[in-house]
């Protein structure tokens, strides 16, 4: 099998989570779901969790609770996963992109006030804002939350690559700078459920809005009811909501990954710091760490001076996997997708985007990574480069 450029960790305490609830009661909206809730809000330091299906359907119930609906805006990164921008297309809503830093490739804060003085004039600002922290990358959230109160945006962490991540002194997940922060469990992300995701907010109306519409928008407690009861089955459908429920499974493997959260941050951390290391040499830009940010390394990106290389972007990607090696691109620019194209998105919207898409490789990074593997895609790379 090819070296992946991520994978998932499982032992045994794992799957011994998991047996257990297949022999209990309830695989479904029983009590570990709520468990795992707690814990996730609490390593955070966040007052409230919903957890989800998947980031993606997070992503989808942070965008409702905050009202986002037809005529609204809301502006992401276009270096990122197609979910963090097809969220507010699910509300009816209008997408557009912020260009990235051209060091750490996430939204830039200077792209940002501009784009958003330009769009005051017009009336057209944005309803919110998606930041994304890439390969686990804080974004500036202290600058964005300010000229959200600026310029009166609400703010989604899209933080799926961010679970464990520090900056300043916070967490990410705790929304000291957002109104809700979302994390993925996918299993190339840092801790997996399987598939799920979760919405992480201090805002009680908010939390309670996400968990009603993760399941069909339905209530049965006495003080939400807009009709008087009509007896001990009664319960009203208030919303138009989704099934986008967590299942115990789940939710039990995410209990016991999360006690591994620390542990695989501090791998992939040291896996990083090797490949710094070891292609220092290199004709790459390296990813740069800030001194008051902690990244979660869930991806490790090369950028290629391709000028100083006599192979293209194209041909070191076929070669590094016909050696066998997964490398993978995160991202090419979401409005260039077909799909984005098709309403109107042109290139040349975001030029750094687009240059960062053409030197980017996505080099393995995972806590299993053996020493072997781990030495094999450095030389391979040091073959390409040559
Ligand atoms: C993985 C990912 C998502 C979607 O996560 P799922 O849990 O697979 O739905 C959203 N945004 C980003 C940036 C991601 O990497």
């Amino acid at each position: 099998m090819p070296i992946p450029y991520g994978r998932q960790s499982i032992d045994q305490e794992d799957i011994n989570a998991v047996v257990n609830v297949l022999k209990s009661d309830f695989l479904t909206q029983g009590p570990v779901v709520p468990r795992f809730e707690e814990a996730i809000a609490g390593y955070v330091g966040a007052r409230f969790a919903v957890a989800s299906n998947s980031a993606t359907s997070s992503l989808h119930l942070a965008c409702m609770a905050l009202g986002v609906g037809q005529g609204d805006y809301v502006w992401t990164s276009p270096t990122t996963f197609v979910a963090s921008a097809n969220c507010a297309l699910y509300c009816g809503a209008q997408v557009d992109f912020v260009d990235i830093d051209p060091i750490s490739h996430n939204m830039s804060v200077v792209k940002l006030r501009e784009k958003l003085e330009a769009a005051k004039t017009k009336n057209i600002l944005p309803k919110a804002v998606i930041p994304v922290h890439l390969t686990g990358l804080p974004c500036e959230m202290e600058e964005i939350h300010a000229l959200s109160r600026e310029y009166g945006f609400r703010i989604i962490e899209d933080a799926s690559h961010a679970v464990g991540a520090h900056y300043r002194d916070t967490r990410i997940g705790d929304c000291r700078f957002s109104d809700i922060a979302i994390f993925s469990f996918h299993p190339v992300k840092i801790i997996t459920t399987g598939e799920g995701g979760i919405a992480l907010t201090n805002d009680k109306e908010l939390a309670r809005k996400m968990e009603l519409l993760r399941s069909h928008g339905v209530t049965r407690e006495a003080h939400e009811l807009e009709n008087s009861s009509l007896g001990p089955w009664y319960y009203e459908q208030q919303q138009l909501g989704y099934n986008y429920r967590m299942i115990e499974l789940e939710a039990a493997l995410g209990l016991t990954q999360l006690q591994k959260l620390d542990s695989f941050i501090d791998r992939r951390q040291n896996i990083a710091a090797q490949y710094n290391e070891y292609l220092a040499d290199l004709p790459l830009q390296l990813p740069m760490v800030p001194s008051h940010a902690r990244s979660s390394f869930h991806l490790y990106v090369i950028l290629l001076r391709t000028e100083k290389l006599s192979r293209s972007h194209r041909q070191i990607f076929e070669m590094m996997r016909e050696a066998q090696i997964a490398v993978n691109q995160h991202y090419m620019p979401v409005y260039l997708q077909p799909y984005y194209k098709r309403l109107g998105f042109e290139p040349g919207l975001c030029p750094q985007a687009e240059d960062y898409a053409v030197r980017a490789i996505s080099l393995p990074i995972y806590p299993d990574i053996s020493d072997g593997d781990f030495k094999q895609v450095v030389s391979v790379l040091r073959q390409c480069l040559s």
